[in-house]
């Protein structure tokens, strides 16, 4: 069972909508937070669609289906986290917006609340100082589609107290996680550690014109027993979002223009449009 009763979560976006849906799923108590009324209005669009997504794919279908019924929304605040044991926070990825919506929650929230951010690439070291109890704050990253890709990420700063980030390790595993705990900040966590570095170099083998997606797929699957290769991982993933990382990196610019050549030019953005690297 979780040893937290009452879970707020601040943004009703993809990911904050997604962590909301699955610790009400497992029975948690759960009030979540957006700016406005419009933007809670989105994020009840996103409970209801993402609840029907779980519930099609998970064995028991029906918790995810009452979820959304059972979140309090709010646009208050002080309300949200008035009586919150913890508050996980998935606010746009932007470190003074994160800073500052930390910085209010730090004065609303009750002392003993613990404080955890689903960050990607922001360290919780830049973040701490802002909350006014670094020793209760810590990273809880999950993946999208976390009913299914249901890893859950717990990483400290340096000053994080370890007894908090073992009480969220066992928050993660009551609402059907995997924790994924790690000993000290690393950037990218451990998953991102291991997949970017892979995705990049099976990039440069293609463009370097060395061999197919489908021949360097196959030689990561049989080589390694793992079920998929890099260019089904990036046919998952999403092409849209692999350009727009390569975008934003100088030393990926030939990658990026060959993705919008050869896919996106051509309205190939992976799973989600039927075709990639693969058809589907
Ligand atoms: P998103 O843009 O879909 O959602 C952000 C939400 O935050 C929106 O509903 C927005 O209205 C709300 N918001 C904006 N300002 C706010 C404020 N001041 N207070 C409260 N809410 C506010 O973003 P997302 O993809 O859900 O990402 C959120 C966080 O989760 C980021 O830190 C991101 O790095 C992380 N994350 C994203 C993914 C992913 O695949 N999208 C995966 C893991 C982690």
């Amino acid at each position: 069972t979780s040893p937290f009763k009452t879970v707020t979560v601040l943004g009703l976006g993809v990911l904050g909508a997604q962590i909301a849906l699955q610790t009400a799923a497992h029975g948690v108590e759960v009030v979540a937070y957006d700016v406005d009324e419009a933007a809670l209005e989105a994020g009840r669009g996103r409970l209801e669609a993402f609840a029907r997504a779980a519930a099609s794919e998970v064995a028991d279908g029906d918790a995810y289906r009452a979820a959304p019924g059972r979140i309090r929304l709010t646009a208050d605040l002080a309300d949200a986290v008035g009586a919150a044991d913890l508050v996980i926070e998935a606010v746009p990825e932007q470190l003074e917006l994160k800073r500052d919506v930390w910085a209010r929650v730090g004065d609303a929230a009750p002392e003993a609340t613990v404080f955890a951010t689903n960050s990607s690439s922001l360290l919780p070291s830049a973040i701490a100082d802002a909350t006014g109890r670094p020793d209760r704050f810590l990273a809880l990253h999950f993946a999208n589609r976390i009913w299914a890709q249901n890893t859950a990420e717990i990483m400290g700063h340096p000053g994080t107290d370890s007894e908090v980030a073992d009480r969220v390790e066992a928050f993660a595993g009551a609402i059907g996680m995997v924790p994924i705990r790690l000993h000290r900040e690393q950037p990218g966590y451990v998953l991102n550690s291991l997949l970017i570095p892979l995705l990049s170099a099976a990039a440069e083998l293609l463009i370097k014109g060395v061999a197919t997606p489908e021949t360097i797929d196959a030689t990561w699957r049989t080589a390694t027993g793992a079920p998929s290769g890099p260019f089904q991982i990036y046919d998952v993933v999403g092409l849209r979002t692999a350009y727009a990382i390569a975008s934003a990196d100088p030393r990926a610019a030939a990658w990026a223009a060959y993705l919008k050549e050869h896919y996106l030019d051509k309205g190939k953005f992976g799973v989600e449009s039927g075709e990639g690297f693969y058809t589907y």
